[in-house]
């Protein structure tokens, strides 16, 4: 099949006209509006082959990923999607790339009715880079700073699926196929929160989303915030395939996994009953996983409470 040239691409793939936008693709700037008394909330995460996912994955999961780990950083701030750009390096320009690339992108923008309004197209090794716009109330954003002490930890979802299909991946774990699979969809096609961000707005005091594992994401909330918390390790929710490995490697997952792409919020006690309310409004299952308190201390407690000594950090690309 012959290769598309840039503008043919473009044309061909990322140039539906936007509907709920003031201004979408094709003129130098796409122009946004947001309703009255709404903050525009800006978001970009850069997805580079080798690094952040593997060759091996289909084109439509890579879609539907790229925007869903932008979609998942404006639930964490408890903003409604509007509109997102999308800047991409690609070595060829051929269809069965990019045929499913932009199916899987627009099944998951056209379920939070978001718009591809703009970008950029060029050739180079395959980079995805994605900014996304949403809105929220001035002033009512979930912020990593909001943490206060006595309030409940909290997730969503499960944790540890990605980190473990990885480690599948790299041949270090061996599970039967259907197992496999299971942890494959958690790896190439996670499901961002937009919909609890929204219901915890005005119930959760700090939110952030877990893309580079809980321990190390936790510790940017808990310097934001100037507190101190504690996990019960073996409240974290799990799928049955995790639980079913030894403890160490289930930490690790657990807790220094990344790409799970679930919400860590916290919330005071007393609006236990609104989290619930919040999980089931947004068909998202919530676990309480630990308190904030005074101090700095980030502490990790078996069911007893007797602290477990864990060496687990955050990834961090540099270090
Ligand atoms: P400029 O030279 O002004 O940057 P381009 O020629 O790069 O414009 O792009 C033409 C139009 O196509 C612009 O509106 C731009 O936002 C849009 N565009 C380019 N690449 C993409 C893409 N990958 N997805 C969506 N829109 C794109
Ligand atoms: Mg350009």
């Amino acid at each position: 099949m012959a290769a598309l040239g840039e503008f043919e691409l473009i044309a061909k793939y990322f140039s539906r006209p936007a509907r709920r936008v003031p201004l979408g693709v094709g003129d130098d700037c796409a122009l946004l509006a947001v309703d009255p008394g709404m903050q525009l909330a800006v978001s970009t995460d850069l997805l580079v082959e080798g690094r952040h996912f593997l060759s091996t994955v289909r084109p439509e999961r890579l879609g539907h990923k790229s925007l869903a780990v932008n979609l998942s950083d404006l639930a964490a701030a408890g903003a409604a999607p509007l509109a997102f750009t999308l800047a991409l390096a690609l070595p060829r320009a051929d269809d069965e790339f990019l045929a499913p690339f932009a199916q899987g992108l627009y099944a998951l923008a056209d379920r939070h009715g978001i718009e591809l309004v703009g970008g950029d197209t060029t050739a180079g090794p395959l980079a995805i880079g994605i900014t996304v716009f949403g809105q929220v109330p001035a002033g009512g954003a979930l912020l990593r700073s909001g943490a206060r002490a006595g309030d409940d930890l909290w997730v969503s979802g499960r944790l540890g699926d990605a980190r473990l299909a990885l480690e599948v991946f790299r041949g270090n774990v061996s599970l039967p196929g259907t197992a496999f699979e299971e942890l494959r969809l958690a790896m190439e096609c996670p499901e961002p929160r937009v919909p609890l961000g929204l219901a915890l707005r005005g119930v959760a005091t700090s939110a952030v989303d877990l893309s580079d594992g809980l321990a190390g994401d936790l510790r940017h909330v808990l310097r934001a915030s100037r507190v101190g918390a504690t996990v019960e390790v073996q409240a974290l929710p799990r799928s049955a395939v995790l639980a079913a490995q030894p403890a160490s490697l289930q930490h690790e997952c657990l807790l220094a996994g990344g790409d799970d792409y679930e919400l860590l919020f916290t919330a005071p006690a007393e609006r236990r009953a609104a989290v619930q309310a919040a999980g089931a409004q947004a068909a998202t299952p919530v676990t309480r996983i630990g308190r904030i308190e005074a101090g700095a201390a980030l502490r990790f407690v078996d069911g007893r409470g007797t602290e477990l000594a864990l060496a687990v950090r955050g990834f961090d690309h540099f270090a």
